[in-house]
């Protein structure tokens, strides 16, 4: 018997609770005990957000609300500019370059946070910018970019921080408007401990009066007729039935242990005793001044391919982590600790990439990973 455990930076661990509130019968989506749970959900999701703006529900993932963003707030020929230092920021660009943008790239050093220096000086060069395209936590790199200084930069400018947020939302406190971010995308299967299928996105009234004179084509995807029908307690289109119904149990069990604060000062506890462990195993942290909270990356050890070492870990071990994507391939292994994630979870990661570490003939003395970080997750559970 081989019993799995999924610790990769999504999709993430479902909680049972949730799982099995997503096997009752579908309900019909036009009716008030449906319209009361989705009202509870994008109400839930507007303090998650820290807007208040409305959030809408798609059923889509994390990609179709990044395309949402770019294409209800932009025009043809706009000139944005993409901070790219990973597969995330790649996709920004991507996208951008499919609905014709004019497109500014900052080419960040994988591993590395950009400097809102270099973002400054890009600005001021192009003057008639219209967005910056940001990811919070780039999940591909581990990285977490400084949007709080990008905001001081985008906000009295006629410039729009548009963030992908789908591994930082539920992992760090997003603030939206507080901090000035313009448009805010999440997906359900990174933090918010759901199945794939559902993204989250909000506009703050900046971006919306962007909306309102923004020609690039949009159909499905038209929030400002998602906003009309959220304000109904309903989405445009058929919403993602059972994904809700999961949702709102999620942020019942949130609420009930101690809410968003509670969860962010857990996922920095879980990030903080990982990097401590990966670094006690002789391993060097891909993200090291800038980690996020969300999935700690290290480069695999000279002699070991990383291909190798995470198929080992998943098919003979069990253990589903993430490998590096992109020129990263091969290089480094990441280990999430984001959503339904725990102490255990994150002994486990360090344990088995140990373990599979010696397997492979890497020369590692076992129980120091773990060891450094329960060292630091310790105090999590000293007698008060
Ligand atoms: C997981 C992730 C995505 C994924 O998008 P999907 O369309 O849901 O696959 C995008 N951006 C970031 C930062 C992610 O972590």
């Amino acid at each position: 018997m081989l019993k799995r455990y999924l610790l990769a930076p999504g999709p993430t661990p479902v909680p049972p609770e949730a799982l099995l509130a997503m096997a009752r019968p579908v309900v019909h989506h036009r009716t008030p005990a449906f319209s009361e749970l989705f009202r509870s959900a994008a109400e839930e999701s507007r303090v998650l957000f820290g807007t208040a703006e409305p959030v809408m529900l798609l059923a889509c993932t994390g990609t179709g609300a990044m395309e949402a963003a770019v294409t209800n707030t932009l025009s043809a020929g706009d000139r944005v500019i993409v901070v790219s230092g990973g597969k995330f920021g790649q996709r920004w660009a991507d996208i951008a370059r499919a609905y014709r943008l004019e497109v500014v790239i900052i080419e960040v050093e994988w591993g590395e946070a950009v400097d809102p220096g270099r973002v400054a000086e890009e600005l001021d060069r192009h003057p008639d910018t219209r967005g910056v395209l940001v990811q919070h936590s780039e999940t591909s790199t581990t990285v977490l970019h400084p949007v709080e200084k990008l905001a001081e930069l985008t906000r009295e400018r006629d410039c729009l921080l548009i963030v992908d947020g789908i591994s930082s939302v539920g992992v760090i406190d997003s603030r939206m408007d507080e901090v000035g971010i313009d448009v805010l995308v999440t997906a359900s299967q990174k933090a918010l401990m759901l199945p794939p299928g559902l993204a989250l996105v909000a506009l703050s009234e900046k971006a919306w009066t962007f909306n309102a004179s923004s020609t690039l084509p949009r159909h499905y995807f038209d929030l400002a007729k998602e906003r009309d029908s959220v304000e109904k307690h309903t989405s445009a289109y058929t919403p993602a039935v059972a994904l809700i119904t999961g949702l709102a149990v999620v942020y019942e069990m949130i609420r009930e242990a101690g809410g968003w604060q509670e969860s962010y000062r857990r996922h920095r506890i879980l990030a903080e005793a990982t990097r401590k462990g990966v670094e006690a195993m002789g391993l060097s942290l891909l993200a090291p001044r800038s980690p996020s909270p969300a999935a700690t990356g290290a480069w695999v050890p000279r002699g070991i391919d990383g291909g190798e070492l995470t198929t080992h870990l998943r098919e003979v071990m069990g253990v589903t982590v993430a490998g590096g994507q992109g020129k990263l391939a091969g290089k480094i292994v990441r280990l999430a600790h984001i959503g339904y994630a725990d102490s255990f979870d994150v002994i486990t990661g360090l344990s088995a990439v140990e373990m599979a570490l010696a397997a492979l003939g890497s020369d590692v003395e076992l129980g120091r990973g773990p060891a450094a970080a329960q060292a630091v997750l310790l105090d999590m559970y000293r007698k008060a």
